[in-house]
């Protein structure tokens, strides 16, 4: 049984029950161990304390989920037997059931992630069942198209078809949001689902699981393998009888992915990496955009694919913007997950992940930026966990690392600008292009802005919003493909073109 300080708000009745029990995969309806019965240790990042031991899945599971994932799409119930509306309604169950277990699904995310409670009750969970509700509403409405042709007597007609198999491979930063949200397409669509969490977040996916099979899922439709990537992750990219990889990760490990889909030409949509551009004029309500920027990019630690990491500010405001951003910075407050006291922040995920992040750090004070806060880790109670300052730099040469490259922690860069066709310039030269943000009280130079940059995702006076309905992804390197809304329905579709004649 893991221990935990008893500093922590207790755990709900469920959480301490499913830590107790030993862990399986879910494949094929059955709860298995690894094939190797090995496993691996998943951490609380406040306290670096084990959490749980997890199945190690490999080649050999992998290889069982795929059999039963096609058994269930080739031959099973879920494609020639249910309705699209009993389709529907099982997703819906399935929301029902994370509302009910909202607490324990909060409570293990906050856990394994680090993250505050709070947020997890009030962003990743209801996020997670919004989703699942609206992807539930499409499943009875994924229509074809009639359409004119010009050869006579011949009528051509499409239809939207599930693709099959999909291998859903998901990061660490919102566990169940990011699974929910390639989850929830895909069956709506009517596909079969292979998820792989992150190695450092399994258990929110492993708990999931139970709820798969509480709301009635048929055997091999939905199934969970916890692994490591190079190993479970890989195998799935690998494998024949997969049609589709839906990833949200890195764009380096997207990079492996691609080229590992080339034997069978499988499907690969892509959720990557950022380095958002977020440019405060001085003509913005700066209050606002004081509290946007600082949010934007502390959000989630700046784990976020969508931290807006390069500040722009135009440079008449630059010094007052500065410090009411370094005065909001100063104030928050870091804690661990579950500790009952409010608190902003949790720690960064691991060691590894601190290690990388203060070497960005140490590279931008090398490199002649300097310091307006923060870039210290936390010691005294929180000193087991890994707890960052959330750091403010200013004097960042646009050709640094920590200007250029995507830091996925709390780490932002202040740079002033002088003239909009520069700042333009300036955020668009990046090899991602996930989101960008403007605070302007000028409708005209927002609407040129939100024209001008190539980002999937163009935040005005705002910053973070993302909804179900809404597409969501990348331009260049920070993805292929868009989730949410109808273009999430298109991702987890193929279209067959239909011709009649009849003369
Ligand atoms: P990551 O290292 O790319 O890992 C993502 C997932 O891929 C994990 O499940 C990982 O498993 C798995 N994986 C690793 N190597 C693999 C391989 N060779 N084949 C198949 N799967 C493999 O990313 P991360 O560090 O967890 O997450 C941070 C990244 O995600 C950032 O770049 C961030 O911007 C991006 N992100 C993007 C979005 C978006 O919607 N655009 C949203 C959130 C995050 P292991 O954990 O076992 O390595
Ligand atoms: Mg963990």
């Amino acid at each position: 049984m893991v221990t935990l300080p008893n500093t922590y708000t207790a755990l709900d009745a469920r959480v301490s029950a499913f830590l107790a029990q030993e862990q399986r995969l879910l494949i094929g309806g059955r709860w298995l161990p690894a094939h190797s019965g090995e496993t691996f240790t998943t951490y609380d990042p406040s306290s670096g304390l084990p959490l749980a031991a997890v199945p190690r899945a490999a080649a050999a599971d992998v290889e069982l989920a795929v059999q039963a994932a096609r058994a269930a799409f080739d031959s099973g119930p879920w494609r020639s037997g249910l309705s699209p509306l009993e389709r529907a309604r099982l997703l819906w169950r399935l929301a029902d059931l994370l509302e009910q277990h909202a607490e324990a699904l909060a409570q293990l995310e906050a856990l394994d992630n680090g993250k505050p409670l709070a947020t997890a009750r009030s962003v990743d969970v209801p996020l997670s069942v919004d989703h699942l509700r609206y992807f539930s509403g499409w499943a009875n409405k994924i229509e074809g198209a009639t359409i004119p042709v010009n050869e006579k007597n011949m009528f051509a007609y499409t239809v939207r078809e599930p693709i099959g198999v999909c291998g859903l491979i998901v990061p660490w930063n919102y566990p169940l949001l990011m699974a929910i949200w390639k989850i929830a397409p895909a069956l709506a669509a009517g596909n079969c689902v292979i998820l792989k969490p992150a190695e450092q977040t399994p258990l929110s996916a492993l708990y999931l699981a139970r709820l798969f099979e509480e709301a009635g899922f048929p055997p091999g439709v939905c199934n969970v393998l916890t692994g490591y990537g190079e190993e479970a992750g890989a195998a799935l990219v690998d494998h024949h009888g997969v049609d589709k990889i839906g990833f949200t990760g890195s764009t380096e490990v997207a990079r492996a992915i691609v080229k590992a889909s080339v034997s069978n030409l499988k499907r690969v949509s892509l959720e990557l990496g950022g380095k958002s551009p977020n440019i405060v004029f001085a003509d913005a309500d700066l209050e606002q955009a004081i509290h946007g920027a600082t949010w934007a990019i502390f959000g989630n630690n700046g784990q976020s694919c969508t931290a807006g990491a390069r500040l722009y500010i135009e440079r008449r405001v630059f010094e007052d913007v500065v410090e009411g951003i370094a005065e909001k910075t100063r104030a928050i407050t870091l804690g661990a997950g579950l500790d009952p006291s409010p608190h902003d922040l949790g720690p960064v995920i691991s060691a590894e992940q601190l290690a990388r992040v203060t070497g960005y750090i140490e590279a931008g004070l090398r490199g002649g930026a300097r310091l307006v806060t923060g870039g210290e880790r936390l010691g005294g109670v929180l000193a087991g966990g890994y707890f960052l300052q959330p750091t403010l730099f200013i004097d960042a040469h646009d050709d640094l690392s920590i200007v250029r490259e995507e830091i996925f922690g709390p780490v932002v860069c202040a740079l002033p600008f002088d003239d909009p066709a520069e700042v333009l310039r300036r955020a668009n030269s990046s090899e991602y292009g996930l989101a960008a943000g403007i605070w302007t009280h000028d409708l005209r130079k927002a609407q040129r802005f939100a024209a001008a940059l190539q980002a999937g995702t163009v935040w005005i006076n705002t910053w973070g919003n993302t909804e179900a309905a809404v597409p969501f992804g990348g331009y260049k390197q920070s993805g292929h493909g868009r989730e949410m809304g109808y273009d999430a329905i298109q991702l987890y579709t193929e279209v067959k073109s239909v011709w009649t004649y009849y003369g």
